[in-house]
């Protein structure tokens, strides 16, 4: 066997023990080993005086051992060494705990650098438990790695080590020496060597270049190759010159632009050979829904069935009712399935979607239960991906047949980064809000302007229009937050808004009693909505034009600009105020970037930038598999490059099964193994 590929425990100084140790590291072989790249590095380079390295500080120093002191045994298991040294001018004490082998090797007069961080006072200063490089040593940057119990840096650099010695005597390279050159990267084995242990800084840059490319490439070719297999399924196919005209003259507006070209994509899509697999983008507000609808009607006019999937509740009931309102007139029939709706009424539901009779079903993931039985599903849309689970993905495959699949999304996300994450998707956008729209306007108070907030809110009310107050609860479970919440709205019904009626919806409200509450905001008997983030997604109440958020410093931008989006869906100007009275300079930055702008795409890239790429891409969101090295908000350059590259290689070897792709084939397999073990499907 190849030993790259052996159990790690084959290398020297690993053994049964640290070998399971390493397993909890993910690492079972040498190879898995050399992709444990360092979290950092210990630049050994440039040592600082003693006299310049403040208190407290980390930092690295060139010292000289002066004496060792005898040990000091505190108790049992707990031994302290000391070492005086100087670096010429001025001393520090050494200190390592329950270190003895480490102690050893100090050797008196001897110079070496150590990093660690410097503590103690002006007279007398010391270093607990440094990193110590001998002063001599040709590697000046070393790594540092993640750990886990049982395993030192030691070990593991040892180990990594006798794995890049491995790799060298046999360098393999699944990347073919042409375009190796045309991409000016490194040899692998040289990159995993530079990676571990770097000679300099832009040889760090270069191995993290070269492992970062061979991660988004692989990454890519799977996303392509996915969609490729798409393609390969038979799909539901659907007649092109079906008649729509009757939609389009009932709706209560004319489509945007936007509306029609996705409209139209879609509808062509249903009508090819293979099953669509097609994303939705469109801001908060942007009319999504319809588009939603033209396809179930253009579905059910060809006698299949379609399924419109959201993730809450609430929405799933809007959605219905939209759909209802539209489709039925025209002689479509629409159904809901959710968790709560009554036995009888689910049974009459799969009754007719199994004898075909129910045209369009809307739901939540209740949809997708195993007694649920379609006589010809064709069509699957799904609402605000982002929020569902990978689980109820999977679920979707089974139920015969390759459906058409549609996923709504208002998350913005730049077109590169977009062709990655949803590499398998085709994408339509909606560019434009329908017109009439004017901007909302948002203004951020203190606590001290209540009174006059609320006085601006009445207003709006007193002009017959309607408004969501929001509190934010971090925990939906604690009761205390829920008591907060519960008090405002009883305190504002009997206070400021004594003349109104004001109604409360949070996360812990059985499903009936929030569409109670919704239902009645819907038909205008609530002038005002005390509400949790329950509205978050998807709330559509054109009648509303004011929103309050209260303690506003809690939310994250791009959670503002969704709640934001629950009003300016009418033609009358809406209004947000967000209340805050924290002022660092963070959230000051956030409130004004929301005042400022309304544009979904502005605002999530003022998100990244504040909370940088892991929120924001972070893998609940977006199911890929977890990225070690790459990163997809910054390499941006390198993702261009990889994109065209994936492109040449499978327009010459679609499935990758030409000898010289043998090994980038087996690394794609490897990505998506691990991929599916976290569930996506
Ligand atoms: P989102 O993209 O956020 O899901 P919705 O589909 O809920 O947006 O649409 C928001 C509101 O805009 C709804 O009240 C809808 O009826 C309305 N709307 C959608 N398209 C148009 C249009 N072309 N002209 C006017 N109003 C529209
Ligand atoms: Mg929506």
């Amino acid at each position: 066997m190849d030993p790259l590929f052996q159990p790690v425990a084959a290398l020297k100084g690993i053994g049964e023990k640290r070998g399971q140790a390493l397993a909890k590291l993910d690492i079972h072989t040498p190879y898995e080993l050399l992709y444990h790249i360092p979290r950092s590095y210990f630049d050994y380079r440039e040592p600082i005086a003693l006299s310049e390295a403040k208190l407290g500080n980390t930092c690295v120093i060139r010292i000289q051992i002066v004496r060792k002191l005898p040990p000091q045994y505190i108790r049992k298991n707990m031994t302290i060494f000391k070492a005086v040294a100087t670096d010429g001018i001025m001393d520090v004490t050494i200190i390592l705990y329950n270190n003895p082998y480490g102690f050893r090797a100090l050797q008196e007069g001897t110079w070496y650098r150590m990093a660690g961080k410097l503590q103690g006072n002006l007279l007398r200063r010391e270093m607990a438990s440094p990193h110590i490089l001998p002063d001599t040593s040709k590697q000046q940057i070393l790594p540092n790695y993640p750990l886990t119990s049982g395993i030192t840096s030691r070990i593991i650099i040892q180990a990594v080590r006798q794995a890049i010695q491995i790799m060298k005597e046999r360098p393999f390279d699944w990347m073919p020496e042409t375009m190796r050159q045309e991409h000016r990267l490194l040899h692998l084995w040289e990159a995993l060597e530079q990676a571990h242990f770097p000679s300099d800084m832009e040889h760090m840059e270069a191995a993290r270049r070269r492992l970062a490319f061979d991660e988004l490439l692989q990454l890519q070719l799977g996303m392509m190759m996915r969609r490729a297999e798409n393609r390969t399924k038979t799909a539901y196919r659907m007649i092109p010159n079906t008649m729509m005209e009757d939609f389009y003259a009932s709706l209560p507006f004319t489509m945007t632009d936007g509306q029609h070209s996705a409209v139209e994509e879609i509808l062509r899509d249903l009508c090819s050979n293979f099953p669509m697999n097609r994303l939705l983008q469109g801001d908060v507000g942007s009319g999504k829904t319809v588009v939603a609808a033209a396809a179930c009607c253009f579905a059910a006019k060809n006698q299949m069935q379609s399924a419109l999937m959201a993730p809450t509740e609430i929405l799933a009931t809007q959605h219905y009712q939209t759909l209802q309102t539209l489709l039925e007139p025209l002689g479509i029939s629409v159904g809901l399935l959710t968790g709560s709706i009554r036995a009888k009424e689910k049974r009459a539901v799969y009754e007719t979607l199994k004898s075909g009779e129910l045209d369009v079903v809307v739901g939540t993931h209740a949809i997708f239960q195993k007694d649920v039985t379609f006589r010809k599903l064709a069509l699957v849309i799904t609402d605000e991906q982002h929020r569902f689970g990978v689980a109820q993905r999977a679920m979707l495959a089974d139920k015969g047949g390759f459906p058409h699949k549609l996923v709504m999304s208002a998350t913005p996300i730049p077109r590169t980064l977009a062709l990655m994450i949803y590499g398998d998707l085709d994408i339509s956008v909606l560019r434009e809000l329908p017109k009439g729209r004017m901007p909302i306007k948002t203004y951020a108070v203190t606590g001290k302007l209540r009174q006059r907030a609320y006085g601006f809110i009445i207003k709006q009310l007193e002009l017959g229009h309607q408004g969501y107050i929001v509190c934010p609860m971090i925990d939906e479970r604690d009761e205390s937050e829920l008591q907060a919440v519960c008090s405002y709205a009883e305190s504002v019904q009997k206070g400021a808004f004594a003349a109104y009626r004001v109604g409360l919806l949070h996360g812990k409200m059985k499903a009936v009693e929030k569409e109670q509450v919704m239902e009645a905001f819907r038909a205008h008997n609530l002038d005002l909505l005390v509400s949790t983030t329950v509205i978050e997604v998807g709330v559509d109440v054109p009648n509303a034009t004011i929103l309050l958020i209260e303690n506003a410093e809690r939310f994250g931008l791009s959670q503002l600009h969704q709640l934001r989006g629950r009003v300016g869906r009418g033609n009358a100007q809406s209004y947000c105020i967000l209340m805050t009275d924290h002022v660092t300079d963070d959230c000051r930055a956030r409130m004004q970037i929301m005042s400022r702008t309304t544009d979904g795409f502005a605002i999530a890239e003022a998100d990244l930038q504040l909370r940088g790429p892991g929120d924001f891409f972070g893998e609940k969101q977006h199911g890929l598999p977890p990225l070690k090295i790459a990163d997809l908000s910054h390499d941006t350059q390198l993702l261009h490059e990889v994109q065209e590259t994936a492109k040449k290689i499978l327009k010459k070897d679609p499935a990758l099964q030409q000898k010289e792709n043998r090994g980038l084939y087996i690394e794609v397999m490897r990505l998506f193994q691990q991929e599916n073990e976290n569930g996506r499907n």
